[in-house]
């Protein structure tokens, strides 16, 4: 069996963070990544409010300088995806992770930092036309509808961000939201409500029915008050409208919240000794590129003082 000081699961912002600081403490560190280092950041098209790069960097070249970071240093990386956790009693705690991929890796410490997966619409034309239209990223998917129509649905930042993203490839965007108010940045607000040529804000409405044969060609909206409906030529729908925690292989004896992120106190201590948790399967109100990298460098500092009294 595989066996680590610690091992951080996930390497987006907050897992490569994590990373880094554990192997500079001279921790033997594992860095496990399901795919491709980056996390969300990867499929986020501009980034425009991290420190330091004023005229704002695309989502994969600040994936790709954070995993140049960690390769400067012997992290082990190791491609595969964690199935289920354990802890057992092995001359003090110590945790297992059993991985798809066959093999178990221990640790005495575990910084779990798996992020979030994209919250599904939930209506039932979603499955049929995924991949046909209906989409979660603006970035990858956006150039098949180079000067067509779309919509995007949300109101927080990813949707707004996005939204503005697609403006620059396709002919209209629909921004199709359940109420007056948005959730996200006053900037990306007064950039999209200075171009209404472009973008079309559709507020109080939420997706009714997906329609056309064989891709996208029709969104129907539902106004949340007089239950009227409206039609959208919209050939692509991008969903944005918040994120589910990818914590279904963690212990379930971890504290979660009511949406089922994991419970931290501020060091980035779990419930469970020797379990840690950072970035946004955190349950916590703000959850930017910054604040995912701050929690990286609290857990693994956590670990690191938890590590050095178990060698006491
Ligand atoms: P979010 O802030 O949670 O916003 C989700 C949006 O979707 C909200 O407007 C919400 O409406 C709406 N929504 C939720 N469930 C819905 C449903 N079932 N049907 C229709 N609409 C629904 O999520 P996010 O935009 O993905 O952002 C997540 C976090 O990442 C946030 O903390 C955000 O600030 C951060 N982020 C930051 C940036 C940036 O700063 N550049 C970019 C992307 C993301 P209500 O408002 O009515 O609840």
């Amino acid at each position: 069996m595989l066996a680590f000081d610690a091992v951080v699961i996930g390497a987006g912002p907050a897992g490569l963070n994590a990373a880094l600081y554990l192997v500079r403490a001279g921790m033997r560190t594992a860095l496990i990544e399901k795919n491709s280092p980056g996390g969300q950041v990867l499929s986020t098209s501009e980034i425009e409010n991290y420190l330091g790069f004023p005229k704002g960097i695309k989502g994969w070249e600040l994936a790709d300088l954070f995993s140049a970071h960690v390769d400067v240093y012997s992290v082990e990386r190791i491609r595969g995806d964690v199935q289920s956790m354990e802890s057992t009693e092995e001359n003090g705690k110590m945790h297992i992770l059993h991985m798809a991929e066959g093999e178990d890796i221990k640790a005495r410490a575990v910084v779990i930092a798996t992020g979030a997966g994209n919250r599904p619409l939930g209506i039932k034309e979603e499955e049929i036309y995924k991949g046909k239209g209906v989409s979660y990223c603006a970035l990858c998917d956006g150039n098949f509808y180079r000067g067509l129509d779309v919509a995007v649905v949300g109101g927080g930042d990813a949707a707004l961000e996005e939204a503005l993203y697609l403006s620059r490839i396709v002919n209209k965007v629909y921004i199709i939201h359940r109420r007056e108010g948005f959730r996200g940045t006053q900037i990306y607000l007064d950039k999209i409500r200075s171009m209404p040529e472009k973008i079309e804000l559709v507020t109080s409405s939420v997706v009714d029915s997906l329609e056309g044969e064989p891709t996208l060609k029709k969104v129907i909206v539902r106004h949340v008050e007089t239950n009227e409906k409206r039609e959208l030529s919209a050939e692509g729908l991008f969903v944005y409208i918040g994120h589910i925690p990818n914590a279904g292989f963690a212990p379930a004896g971890l504290e979660r919240s009511e949406q089922g992120f994991l419970i931290t106190d501020q060091e980035m201590q779990t419930n469970i000794p020797g379990i840690f948790a950072a970035g946004d399967i955190r349950a916590k109100l703000c959850r930017q590129v910054c604040t995912a990298v701050g929690d990286g460098a609290v857990a693994a500092s956590s670990a690191i003082r938890y590590l050095e009294h178990l060698n006491a």
